[in-house]
Formats: structure tokens, sequence, C-alpha cells
């Protein structure tokens, strides 16, 4: 089939969805285990970006207008039409992306329940409210409520291409904000079926959620198309391009970037489930988890133990691209190269593998590394691969102090038996999101916010701060009845201002 062939099939099955504009340039997306071709699809440019912003600024004020009600109904006939194609969807990502079927399930099993969350719980979070007025306005009425901000642009990555924007679209979308999303380069397809998913289950605003294809140019043409606020997800050097290409129009930014998380196993952890835990955190998805465990800092007490439940455990894993594999290939070429760097130092400074450290045709076998000085880019950088360092350290104190040692602060994990000290532990982890016994299990909570601190960005999706995250507060006073006097009037009497010098005196002046 020929690339304009291939292109038309993409978009008539598409339903519109992957409007072409007047652009003529395509790219493929390819399955990274075999490399065909997945689909063809619009590079868009700044006045196809443009258009598709302008459409969904049309959509926003009859999205918005729907009110809580109508937009719940409709993100469950949407959350319902994924639930009933979840094989469909799953056998895209699988192809896209190369995750195991079964992975890639689960993935949009996690994105109906934020979808769900999201539609149910944003009047309680957003809805307008009285709020008590002070002693200064006491004869008002005050009132909060939280108001969309029209068009959101969504920026999103490959590795997680269902769940990871969708932590922006529905929570967006539920805020009642109209959506233009530009998937990965690599992840066009998901994204594509995404928004043909929308206009199936919701075609009487099909317009509210968009997609727009390409590489980075499409996306920073997103960030410079006046949108109320951009999400992007991805990696930190993007980020910072993003930032400063919304800085041009005052775009407000969410920013959701890398990680290097570690785990951290104290002395009275279960061992055998904090080793469970890190191999799925590090291994799962071939590694490339913004949230997964790069690195663990086991005590002293239970180095030995822990190295040997890891190694018992990776000796079992085998990545392919069939149903038994336990993850895919990289689904980046260039990750592939970032992995081997970060191998050659770690072994070259003085670390070790004591499994896997090979790579085959875009699969990096199961690595696990040992000794590997803490100034290493395979314990400083993100590396987004299926590997793991273990270290020793004296105590859980220093396991804190060395985790927290890196420019990034997305997640981590601690395993202890002692609830108090884990809890002590998470507190004071330098994370947005931390977990006590298991590994990722907060982002499965639509309850809980998600973000990260320092190089891993700022502000939050999921929970009622992601609802909040894409909208702005309006504060309103209503004045219920006149006072004799008024203080904000020219006409207010000169005794004015001792009368409340002394009701502020004896409200306030107590207090040393
Ligand atoms: P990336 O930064 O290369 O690309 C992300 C997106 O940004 C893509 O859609 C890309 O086309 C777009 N882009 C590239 N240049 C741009 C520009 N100048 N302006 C606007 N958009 C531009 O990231 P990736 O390789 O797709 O994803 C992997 C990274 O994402 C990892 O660092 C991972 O940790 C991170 N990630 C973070 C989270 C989180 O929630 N914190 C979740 C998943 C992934």
């Amino acid at each position: 089939m020929s690339l304009a062939e291939q292109m038309a099939t993409v978009t008539d099955a598409a339903a519109g969805t992957v409007d072409r504009h007047a652009t003529t340039e395509t790219f493929e997306s390819t399955d990274p285990a075999t490399g065909a071709v997945v689909g063809v699809f619009p590079v868009h440019d700044a006045r196809a970006v443009t258009g598709t912003v302008g459409r969904a600024r049309t959509a926003a004020p009859r999205w918005a207008g729907l009110g809580f009600d109508g937009r719940r109904q409709r993100l469950a006939a949407y959350r319902g039409h994924l639930a009933r194609q979840v094989h469909e969807l799953a056998d895209l990502v699988h192809r896209e992306n190369g995750k195991p079927h079964a992975d890639a399930v689960l993935e949009t099993a996690l994105a109906i329940d934020h979808l769900a969350w999201a539609g149910a719980h944003a009047r309680r979070t957003l809805g307008p409210r009285r709020v008590r007025v002070g002693v200064l306005a006491a004869n008002h009425a005050a009132y909060l409520e939280y108001q969309p901000l029209g068009v959101v642009g969504v920026i999103g990555p490959w590795n997680y291409p269902v769940f990871t924007p969708m932590g922006s679209i529905a929570y967006a979308l539920a805020a009642g904000n109209a959506v233009v999303f530009k998937p990965s380069e690599h992840t066009p397809a998901v994204g594509a079926w995404l928004a043909a998913a929308w206009r199936a289950a919701v075609p009487d605003v099909a317009d509210a959620l968009q997609v727009v294809t390409g590489a980075g140019e499409t996306g920073a043409a997103l960030c410079r198309a006046g949108v109320g606020k951009l999400a992007f997800t991805g990696s930190a050097p993007t980020g910072r391009r993003v930032m400063a290409a919304c800085a041009e129009t005052l775009t407000p930014v969410l920013l959701e970037l890398g990680g290097k998380d570690a785990m951290i196993v104290d002395d009275d952890a279960d061992v055998a489930a904090a080793a469970d835990a890190a191999v799925w955190g590090a291994m799962s998805n071939a590694g490339q988890t913004c949230i997964g465990i790069e690195r663990v800092y086991a005590t002293s007490a239970v180095y030995d133990r822990f190295v040997a439940e890891v190694t018992e455990r990776v000796r079992g894993l085998r990545p392919g691209s069939d149903d038994q594999a336990a993850y895919g290939p990289m689904t980046m070429a260039a990750q592939t190269d970032v992995v081997r760097r970060h191998l050659e130092d770690a072994t070259s400074s003085g670390g070790r593998a004591v499994l896997g450290g090979t790579v085959d045709d875009g699969f990096i076998a199961p690595t696990v590394l040992l000794d590997v000085p803490e100034s290493s880019a395979a314990v400083q950088e993100e590396t987004f691969g299926p590997t793991l360092t273990i270290s020793r350290v004296a105590d859980a104190e220093e396991a804190l102090a060395r985790t927290n040692a890196t420019s990034y602060g997305l997640a981590g994990a601690v395993f202890s038996r002692s609830r108090a000290r884990a809890m002590d532990l998470a507190r004071r982890m330098r994370s947005g999101m931390t977990s006590v016994n298991s590994v990722l299990t907060f982002a499965s909570v639509p309850a809980l916010p998600f973000g990260g601190v320092g190089d891993s960005g700022f502000g939050r999706i999921h929970g009622e701060d992601g609802l909040k995250e894409f909208t702005r507060a309006k504060a309103i006073t209503r004045q219920r009845f006149r006072l004799p006097v008024d203080l904000m009037s020219f006409s207010r009497p000169p005794a004015a201002a001792d009368t409340l010098a002394r009701v502020v005196s004896l409200v306030h002046g107590r207090r040393r």
C-alpha cells in the first residue's frame, strides 16, 4: 500500500479524527518489534494546529454549558466505549509501543477508572460553594467556584500512550475544557484511536476532544496556539523547551517530566515482597516508566538476601513480542543508546552487572547492577530501560539521603514492617508520590494527585488537585445589606479608623 493510500485509510478509519487540513507531509508509526508500519499520519503544521484549536474553541462553551451532569454522562459514554473496545485498543498499543497485550489492558483499565473518578468528582471539587466571610465583610456573602480555561493543549509521551495523556485529558474535560491532544510521534495511532472513540461515543460535542499529529514542531505549534493551558508529559529537556515556547504567550504550563525513582528497603522489610515489587517496578514496560524503580538502597541487614531474591526473579524474565514475554522491545531506538551508555558508564566506573547488560535487536536483557558509584549516570540520570541498581547502605537514613540526592523527584517506594517508620521516610522523601510496601500504587488511586518536584516538573494531574489544575478560581462577593458606615467609601467618618483599630485590637491584640 502506498503512503498516500495508507494515510487515506487511517484518516477514513478515524472518521475525520485526524483531519489532514492542507497538510501533504506525512510520517509513519511503526511496530518497534518488527518495523512494520502501523499507520501513516499527517505532520500538522502551525496552521493546522491553529485551525484545530479554533474548532475546539468553538466547541468549548457548548461543552462547558452542559454542566457537571451533562459532562459526567458523556464521560461515562466515553469510558463505556473504551471498556467495550479494550482489546482492540490494547492490540494497537501492543503494536505501536511494543508492550505486552495484558499490560496494555491494565493501562487502559487504569485510564477508565480515572475517567470515572474525574466525572464523578468534578461538581464537588469545582462547583460553586459559599465560603465564610471575615469580620470586615460580615454584611456580604462570599462564593468560590472553579471555572474552565477554554481549550487545554495536551502533549503526551509514548510509554503509556493511553494512561498518561488520559491523566490530563479526563480531568481537563471533566473540568469543562475542550482538549487538543498531540500524541507522541511514536504512538499517533493510539492518539487517533482515542479521539475517534470520543467522536463515536460523544457525537454531539465531537470537537471537545481532537487530535493533531506530528513531532516536536507540531507540539511547539500547540504551545503557541493560544490555548488556556498546556499540559506536557515527557522528558525534562523537552519540558524546558515547552515552557520557553509557552512563555512567549504567557500560556500556563503543567509539566510532568522524568524521574529517577528509588526504593528504600529497611532492616525490618519483607525482603521477598520488596524484591518482587522492585523487579516489577524496574522491568515492566521494559523499564520505560516515569515512576519506575531505577535504584534500590537496601540496608546492610537485608542487602544480601534482597540481591539474591531479585536475581532469582529476574532470571525468570524474558523480553519478547509474544504473549508469554515479560516485556517488549524498547519503543524508541534512541533510548537503547541511552541505556547502553548508562551500562557502560556503570561498569567502567566500578559497577558490575550480575545479570543482563546485553542489548539484542531492540530488546534489552533484564539487568541488575551492583556496586555502581553514586556519581555514575546509571544512578543520577533517567535510564528508562529494564535495569536496576542495588546499593548497600548502613541504614534507612543513609538510604533516604541518597534517594534525595538527584535532581529528579517524581516518586519512590519504602519497604518496612514499621508503619510509623515507613510513613516518616515516605514523608521525608523528596518526591511527589511514595508508596509504602508496594510500587506505583498511587497512580491507581484516582483521588491522589500525581506529579513531581525539581526536574520531575510541577503541577498535578489526578484527584481534586488534578481537576483544579485545569481551572481558574473565581471569587465573588455579594453585599447582603448595607452597614451604617462603609469603610471603603470616601464618605466614611473620620472616627471610623479609631473604631476599626479598637475592633482589630479586641479580636487580634491578645495574640503574642
Ligand atoms: P519527549 O520529551 O521526547 O516527548 C514528549 C512529547 O513532546 C512528544 O509528543 C514530542 O513530540 C513532544 N515534543 C518534542 N519536542 C517538543 C517541543 N519543542 N515543543 C513541544 N512538544 C515537543 O518524551 P518521550 O520520549 O515521548 O517520553 C519519555 C519521557 O516522558 C521520560 O522522561 C518519562 O519519564 C517522561 N514521562 C513522565 C511522566 C510523568 O507523569 N511525570 C509520564 C510518562 C512519561
